[in-house]
């Protein structure tokens, strides 16, 4: 079955309607490209999908949780555990270098330094980003800083990784290398993928696409028939 299912999801802002009845899941090991015009409600559904905003109704599903029903604390504590996120322009923290950001993930979830650095160095090599470790994102290109934020979006293990227009900054071949060394990684660890973009390029890595349009999704599959 799904791993992480959305129903009826609406959000309002103001007189704005970000998200109208919205219906969303998506299985382990699969790689979802959500796709849409700019203002379409994409961000905000992944927002909602990953309990970060609360909608104004409809609920999320995550495994057998409902996440529109848990405390406050308990859903940062699952977003924390479960969740990892790659965003547009990296945010990583410029204060630490490659591997201190890579390790800050897990150092949060309590695991010791050793190792946590240890597991960090093995995601740095993975997402071809090791010879930069101990740079810090001042240092180092915007494609060097995706896969650096790929990495830490991985290192945790998540269930579902969350990515906001992930190459949204880089040229075609920095992207398409990033998209390649994360949906790869994603798959070998069956983690599901929700990819935000407004690019076929970048939808074109995906397992399935749907497209937001005015807060309304659609599945291109199901359009189809
Ligand atoms: P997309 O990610 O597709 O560009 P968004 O989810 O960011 O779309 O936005 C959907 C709609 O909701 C847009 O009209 C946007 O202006 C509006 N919106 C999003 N966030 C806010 C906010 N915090 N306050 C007011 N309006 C917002
Ligand atoms: P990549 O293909 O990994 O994105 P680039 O071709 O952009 O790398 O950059 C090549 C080299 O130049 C890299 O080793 C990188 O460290 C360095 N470099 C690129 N951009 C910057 C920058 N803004 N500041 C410092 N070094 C940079």
């Amino acid at each position: 079955g799904s791993l992480l299912a959305a129903e009826g999801l609406c959000k309002t802002y103001g007189r704005t309607t970000a998200l109208d009845d919205v219906e969303f899941s998506v299985h382990p090991g699969e790689v979802v490209a959500v796709m849409g015009p700019s203002g379409s409600g994409k961000s905000t559904l992944l927002h909602c999908l990953a309990g970060i905003i609360p909608p104004d109704s409809g609920t999320v599903r995550y495994g057998p949780h409902s996440l529109t029903g848990l405390s406050d604390a308990r859903r940062s504590a699952l977003r924390r555990t479960d969740f990892g996120f790659v965003f547009q322009f990296g945010r990583l923290v410029p204060e630490l270098t490659a591997l201190e950001n890579v390790a800050l993930p897990l150092r949060l979830n309590g695991t010791k330094r050793k190792e946590a650095e240890r597991r960090a160095h093995e995601w740095l090599e993975r997402l071809e980003a090791d010879t930069v470790r101990g740079r810090r994102p001042g240092e180092i290109s915007g494609g060097q800083g995706q896969r650096i934020a790929v990495a830490r979006a991985l290192v945790t293990r998540p269930r579902v990784v969350f990515a906001d227009e992930p190459t949204g900054a880089l040229d075609s071949l920095n992207g398409e290398r990033v998209l390649t060394l994360l949906t790869d990684a994603a798959r070998d660890t069956n983690a599901a993928v929700v990819l935000v973009t407004h690019e076929a390029r970048v939808a074109a890595y995906s397992d399935r696409e749907v497209v937001v349009r005015d807060g309304r999704v659609k599945d291109m599959q199901a359009g189809l028939l």
